[in-house]
C-alpha cells in the first residue's frame, strides 16, 4: 500500500466507494464522474503504478482484473458489448497513479476514441 494514493485508500476501506466486487487481488468500483450508464474501475488491492509496470509475473492478477470485470458486465446486463480501456501516462489522461482498468457499457460507444 501506498499511503498517499487514492486508489490504495479506496481498496484498504479508509475511503468510501460504490463497490460492486471485491476479492482477495482486486476491487471494482463505481467511477465517480461516470461516462456511461455503467462506468466502473478495477484496481489491484496491491499498488501498481500503471500497466506499464505490469510484469511476466503478474498474469494471474490480470485474470483477476478481467474475470471481476467479466462478472460485473454480466450483473450489469452488458451482453451487447462494452468496452474495458486503460490510461498510461499523464499524456492519456491518466489521472490515478495506480492501475485502473475502466469498464464502460450501456450507451453505443464510438471509436476511435479522443
Ligand atoms: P484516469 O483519468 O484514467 O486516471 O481515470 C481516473 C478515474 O478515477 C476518473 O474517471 C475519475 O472520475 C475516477 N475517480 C477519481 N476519484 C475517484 C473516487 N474517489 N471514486 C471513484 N472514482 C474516482
Amino acid at each position: 500500500m501506498s499511503p498517499e494514493c487514492l486508489f490504495c485508500r479506496i481498496a484498504s476501506g479508509e475511503i468510501p466507494a460504490d463497490v460492486v466486487h471485491s476479492d482477495d487481488e482486486v476491487i471494482v468500483f463505481r467511477d465517480v464522474n461516470p461516462q456511461a450508464p455503467t462506468h466502473v474501475l478495477a484496481i489491484p488491492r496491491r499498488h501498481v503504478a500503471s500497466a506499464h509496470a505490469l510484469e511476466r509475473g503478474d498474469d494471474g492478477l490480470l485474470g483477476a482484473l478481467f474475470g471481476a470485470l467479466r462478472a460485473t458486465a454480466d450483473a450489469e446486463g452488458l451482453g451487447d458489448g462494452y468496452r474495458i480501456v486503460t490510461n498510461v501516462g499523464a499524456a492519456a489522461g491518466q489521472s490515478v497513479e495506480h492501475l485502473h482498468l475502466h469498464l464502460l457499457g450501456g450507451r453505443r460507444l464510438t471509436w476511435p476514441p479522443g
